[in-house]
């Protein structure tokens, strides 16, 4: 049986969980950046576990593992936000589109409690699988701990987060970590061009190292960002309102997340000359720094990270893209 379950990233934390799998701690907590596939990892973690018949993976064949292919497993439970959207994966930055925040209930973690009382179904293990786990509020993570403080036997909860340091620390502490490993740079990169990812370099770049991310960029939304990144050259000569039009295509959250990363690496440029996102592009990036006022630049970044908070409820997105973009403009002086 291949791994082809598990991203080549993954392979040695798979291996090492395969040779203790007999005697797992009851919680672990799975934890890294976006993009890297955690939530597929713990996934087919559970679905090894339960299989009837695994060998390195599990056998994707065995009525278990038909179970569980189709959400139907009764030794398993998955808990997400409830409004969240279904392909959400790894997407913890995009607001959920009804404006709402997306949170694990109570009432969800609650219901365990009588899948937890039931014996298992095959006399075998139970998982629950939370994800994201950064998502139990207050009530729900209290919840929570009652269950991992006095653990069922035969249980394993698996949390995945992308931000651990917003899970409440006794949770935290009531779980074994497992940092999920970001891939080496070549590595992704070659994944990804296998994936058929033109320009892998700098897509991965783009997304801060994280290879789904890199693959989740749509074509359009490539060609736009190309096209948004030749009007953030232009610098004061930017037209702010036909800059709007582009871009608001993609979403406030989107393009916020875009601008902040255009406006690290100028900064980056001007204060030290490296960049980390747009290699691509350093050297019109320094022909641009040269007409940088700092300080509005700074005044920008703040304003970016301001509305970045505020983007779960972007009452109108055209205008607030414009009055961003316009005060791009005033961070540049019109000599070039
Ligand atoms: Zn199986």
């Amino acid at each position: 049986m291949i791994l082809k379950d598990i991203y080549p990233w993954q392979y040695d934390l798979w291996q090492r969980l395969r040779e203790i799998r007999s005697r797992l701690p009851h919680a672990l907590l799975l934890q890294g950046q976006p993009g890297i596939g955690k939530l597929k990892f713990a996934n087919t973690l559970a679905q090894s576990l339960l299989c009837q018949q695994p060998d390195h993976a599990p056998c994707g064949s065995c009525q278990s593992c038909n179970w569980f292919l189709q959400n139907s497993h009764p030794d398993f439970r998955l808990l997400e936000p409830l409004d969240a959207d279904s392909g959400a994966e790894e997407d913890a930055t995009a607001p959920a589109k009804s404006g709402k925040k997306s949170q694990i209930g109570v009432d969800q973690v609650r219901e365990l409690g009588d899948f937890l009382g039931l014996s298992s179904h095959r006399a075998g293990l139970r998982i629950v699988l939370l994800h994201p786990a950064e998502t139990l509020n207050t009530a729900s993570a209290n919840a929570l701990l009652k269950m991992l403080e006095e653990p069922p036997s035969g249980v394993l909860f698996l949390l995945v987060t992308h931000q651990a340091q917003r899970l409440l620390p006794t949770v935290r502490s009531r779980c074994n970590h497992i940092d999920m490993p970001l891939p080496a740079r070549k590595a992704a990169e070659a994944w990804l061009a296998e994936q058929g990812i033109k320009q892998a370099s700098q897509r991965l770049a783009y997304a801060g190292g994280a290879p789904l991310l890199a693959l989740a960029d749509d074509a359009m939304s490539a060609a736009r960002l190309g096209e948004l990144h030749a009007y953030l050259l232009l610098g004061a000569k930017m037209d702010p309102f036909a800059a709007t039009a582009l871009c608001v295509k993609d979403g406030v959250a989107e393009v916020l997340n875009r601008l902040q990363k255009w406006v690290y690496d100028v900064l980056s440029v001007l204060l030290t000359g490296q960049l980390r996102y747009h290699n691509e592009l350093l050297q019109p990036l320094q022909g641009l720094v040269k007409q940088v006022d700092l300080n509005k630049l700074l005044d920008l970044q703040r304003s970016l990270n301001d509305a970045r908070r505020l983007a779960q409820h972007p009452l109108n997105a055209d205008l607030q893209l414009e009055s961003l973009l316009i005060q791009y403009t005033q961070a540049f002086s019109t000599r070039s």
